[in-house]
């Protein structure tokens, strides 16, 4: 084998994958992990589903990009279909979250821009946010680690305590253009934000003129049991973007808005070369295909009782090792008592794949086509993994 000449960015697990079925995984040996990441609620539909690759293979044979120059009529098709089903009535198509945050970013500065306030250009965000890698999405989430070393960060976002309306009312002034916030926080620990909050945002939105944005990169696109996590709280945005489980594994994001929040995103504002080519279209589709289809989405609220219930059991039997469980529908943290590393590694000992987070949090984002027999098999892994934690602290304090 070659010596790899990559980035050393990434701290990577000693793991091959080779395949793909559902939610199984498949390495180089042939040793079956089950995938309850998603490769970061990203694989939607698990891997190697047979729409989404079918529909991948047809459209290869076809054609793969045309330049945003001409008409895409899988644009067409799946923008109607994202406005038919949300709040809004515009899309731009990008290929990865942190370009939607930038779009859903721009789009709110321009609007305040042509409506004649050029200086509203401030975005608040709440500490624990994560909104991807680029030099303005991690000035947005204003996490130190992410920032150090990059140079100025970009001017113009206003961070405040997750969950503190007092500091944010304080916050909000004739320079805000926007807050931006993740219904529930992903990477920061799996942290919902009670509707309540959300409700005032709102509010404090529609009396200030500034627009909420929400980023439902990783919790939108079926993953708490609806179509968007924001249906689940009676409050919807001016401007939400979309990433992950939207493309099922292809690289795929989208900034949704009003056309009264796009009104600034006129010809010539804004641009991509990839976003939205056909390829990303066809299987961007077929992901809705399939997430819009009847009783899907039942069927992820029903297979996410199977988790919260085994979760809750282990909670109980296994009060050392796991504090809390936490979010929505297949969107699952485990609040750790052990490092959550250590449960991490504990639980991939155990051939089953899951995602730290934030706050000593272990992320469970299955696939949302994960049955309840497999749920099972995935807690009972979980529990053996807890067992050996336990086990192993209780020797500790002897
Ligand atoms: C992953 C994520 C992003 C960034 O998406 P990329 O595709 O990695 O750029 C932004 N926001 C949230 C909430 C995310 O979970």
């Amino acid at each position: 084998m070659a010596e790899a000449a990559l980035f050393d960015t990434f701290a990577r697990a000693p793991l091959r994958f080779e395949r793909g079925e559902g939610v199984w995984l498949v390495t180089e040996k042939g040793e079956r992990y089950l995938d309850f990441g998603s490769g970061v609620a990203v694989n939607s539909l698990g891997h190697a589903h047979p729409h989404l690759v079918d529909t991948l293979k047809s459209q290869a044979d076809k054609v793969w990009h045309v330049s945003n120059l001409y008409e895409v009529p899988g644009q067409e098709m799946l923008s109607r279909r994202l406005a038919d089903n949300s709040f809004a009535d515009k899309v731009f198509f990008t290929n990865s979250g942190a370009e939607a945050l930038e779009c859903a970013i721009k789009t709110a500065r321009r609007y305040q821009f042509v409506k004649g306030h050029p200086e509203r250009f401030h975005i608040i965000t709440f500490e624990g946010a994560f909104h991807g890698r680029t030099l303005a999405t991690i000035a947005a989430g204003g996490q130190a680690k992410y920032l150090e070393g990059f140079g100025p960060k970009v001017e113009g976002f206003d961070q405040v305590p997750f969950g503190d309306l007092e500091a944010l009312k304080a916050a909000v002034t004739e320079t805000t253009a926007a807050i931006l916030i993740e219904p529930i926080q992903g990477e920061g620990g799996i942290r919902p934000v009670p509707k309540e909050f959300l409700q005032a945002l709102r509010q404090i939105c529609d009396e200030s003129g500034a627009l909420l944005i929400f980023d439902e990169v990783q919790c939108g696109l079926g993953r708490t049991g609806r179509l968007f996590a924001y249906e689940w709280t009676g409050v919807t945005p001016d401007i939400m973007a979309l990433a992950k489980g939207i493309g099922g594994g292809f690289p795929l994001g989208a900034c949704l808005a009003t056309a009264e929040a796009a009104s600034g995103m006129t010809a010539g504002t804004h641009g991509t070369t990839y976003g939205g080519n056909p390829l990303a279209m066809a299987v961007g589709n077929a992901v809705l295909d399939v997430v819009l289809a009847d009783g899907f989405l039942e069927s992820v609220r029903d297979v996410a009782l199977v988790f919260r219930q085994g979760l809750a059991g282990l909670k109980d039997r296994f009060p050392d090792v796991i504090e809390d469980i936490r979010g929505e529908g297949l969107l699952l943290g485990i609040k750790a008592k052990v490092p959550s590393g250590d449960l991490v590694t504990a639980i991939r000992d155990e051939q089953t794949l899951v995602v730290p987070a934030g706050d000593n949090v272990v992320r469970l984002l299955p696939p949302l086509i994960v049955s309840a027999e497999e749920a099972r098999e995935g807690l009972s892994r979980i529990e053996k993994a807890a067992e050996k934690l336990a086990a192993r602290d209780m020797k500790k304090s002897a």
